[in-house]
């Protein structure tokens, strides 16, 4: 038999954060259960997020919100947040 995401999410809910005598012990459950799920991952599971600033208005946008075929990039290399992006186009 095996087990769905949901499934795990279930048993966690109720075994590691139910269970517990009080909102500490839930924590400390979730981090430890978290560093033993970091540790079976195949590539790390959060990554540093990074900012870039539209040249237009100045908006900050995280890197990961930029299209991989670098929508939004103007002629020249600028970056345009959406809405600028959409006013100029
Ligand atoms: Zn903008």
């Amino acid at each position: 038999m095996s087990y769905t995401v949901t499934d795990i999410a279930e048993l966690v809910t109720y075994h590691l954060i139910a269970s517990a005598p009080h909102d500490d012990a839930a924590h400390d459950n979730l981090v430890q259960l978290v560093q033993q799920l970091e540790l079976l991952a195949p590539r790390p599971l959060r990554q540093e997020a990074t900012w870039v600033f539209c040249d237009r208005c100045g908006c900050s946008d995280d890197t990961d919100l930029i299209h991989p075929d670098s929508h939004h990039c103007a002629d020249g290399g600028d970056l345009h947040c959406g809405p600028c992006w959409d006013s100029s186009t």
